[in-house]
């Protein structure tokens, strides 16, 4: 057998990927083929999320001018919501440069790391106390590094391999379509959240700003033009609606930091099965679940059993401080105007996080039952 593999590489060609051998990576995001490279299709959901953005701009002036400067004669409210509005706008716009134009996670090799570790010593230092501060919690993972066959490379605790992308991502939350088709990782995550309260602040700015207008429009028909009124609806009900869709969104995100998960920590119950510990051995009869275990191994009771610890196991959750800490980098005191304007600057390698111990003797009993339930 082994003669037969040695020939049949031989005639490989040497850019063929290497072949599988692991099944570390059967539950990740998922095993679509390799990367495409970005077209300018790639970009309309982009161009439409910023035209999105701008769209309500020219009635606002509108309103701005006609309603609070013309007609309720007031150059300081026109100023200040003015100054609120456009603040904002231009606070989202940042962050989505942002996310544009940093790499959301890159896995790099442990003497690259180290040799950036040396040149950020001195920037990083604040948030580094504070991962340091938080390591008494709980151990880390003290498991061998797992490894990805895509990229042949080593792959972070919480990293993982984004198809689309092509690439491993650090502490990967989700694939956006709508920023630039990448992704959303360890290095953006902040600017990400930062992006969504900024929206919903604007949204939800713009609506109480021009339901007060429809309302004096309506009391006071004779004192304001007929147009006005027209683009403060249009304006009242586009805030209400973006401040729905993209507040419940924010709400979630809000949630997930919190608890200090990923998005596809949060949907997928199965990766809970990479952080058990090895699996006891069954007093009778033989192992049949592998170690660890996949998913496509359990029966319907243990698939059952490991959603319902999903609900309970919060693996990285410090207490809602340390996590918020760990995304923003609140620990730092002189970094309040980085976090300002774009959400923070995602400090700590994102290669290993402190563990909730809790979190820990729960994974253990979720092995127990696994292996007991098999046997029932
Ligand atoms: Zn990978
Ligand atoms: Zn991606």
């Amino acid at each position: 057998m082994p003669e037969v593999r040695r020939n049949t590489l031989l005639h490989l060609p040497s850019d063929m990927p290497a072949p599988r051998t692991t099944h570390w990576d059967e539950d990740d995001e998922d095993d679509g083929p390799p990367r495409i490279r970005k077209r300018w299709y790639h970009y309309l959901p982009l161009f439409l999320a910023v035209l999105l953005m701008l769209l309500p701009h020219p009635s606002l002036l509108l309103v701005l001018v006609n309603y609070h400067l013309r007609v309720l004669d007031s150059p300081a409210r026109f100023l200040i919501h003015l100054l609120v509005t456009y603040t904002l706008s231009f606070l989202a716009f940042c962050s989505l440069i942002l996310i544009l134009a940093r790499d959301p996670g890159p896995v790099t090799s442990p003497k690259a790391a180290e040799a950036a570790e040396d040149v950020d010593e001195r920037e990083d230092m604040g948030f580094m106390q504070a991962l340091l501060a938080t390591e008494s919690d709980g151990p880390h993972d003290k498991r061998p590094g797992k490894w990805c066959r895509k990229c042949s490379a080593p792959k972070p605790e919480r990293t993982h391999h984004c198809s689309t992308c092509g690439r491993c991502v650090l502490k990967m939350d989700h694939h956006c379509f709508w920023l630039g088709d990448r992704c959303v990782g360890h290095r953006t995550y902040s600017a990400f959240i930062h992006l969504l309260t900024c929206i919903v602040l604007l949204s939800v700015y713009i609506a109480v700003l021009c339901i007060q207008a429809v309302y004096f429009a309506f009391t006071n028909p004779l004192a304001i033009d007929e147009s006005t009124p027209l683009h403060d609806i249009y304006l009242a009900f586009y805030g209400i609606i973006m401040a729905l869709v993209f507040g419940s969104f924010w709400m979630y995100h809000i949630y997930l930091t919190t608890t200090n998960q990923t998005t596809l920590e949060n949907v997928s119950p199965f990766l809970l099965l990479r952080h058990l510990p090895p699996l006891p051995r069954p007093s009778s009869g033989t192992q049949i679940l592998s170690d660890p275990p996949l998913e496509h191994q359990l029966s319907h009771a243990q698939r059952r059993l490991v959603r319902d610890a999903h609900f309970h196991v919060r693996i990285y959750d410090v207490g809602w401080r340390k996590n918020w800490a760990q995304v923003m980098g609140w620990d730092q005191p002189w970094g309040w105007a980085n976090r300002l304007l774009v959400g923070g600057g995602c400090k700590g390698d994102g290669q290993a996080f402190p563990r909730n111990s809790r979190a820990d003797d729960m994974l253990t009993r979720l092995a127990h039952d696994l292996v007991s339930i098999d046997k029932d």
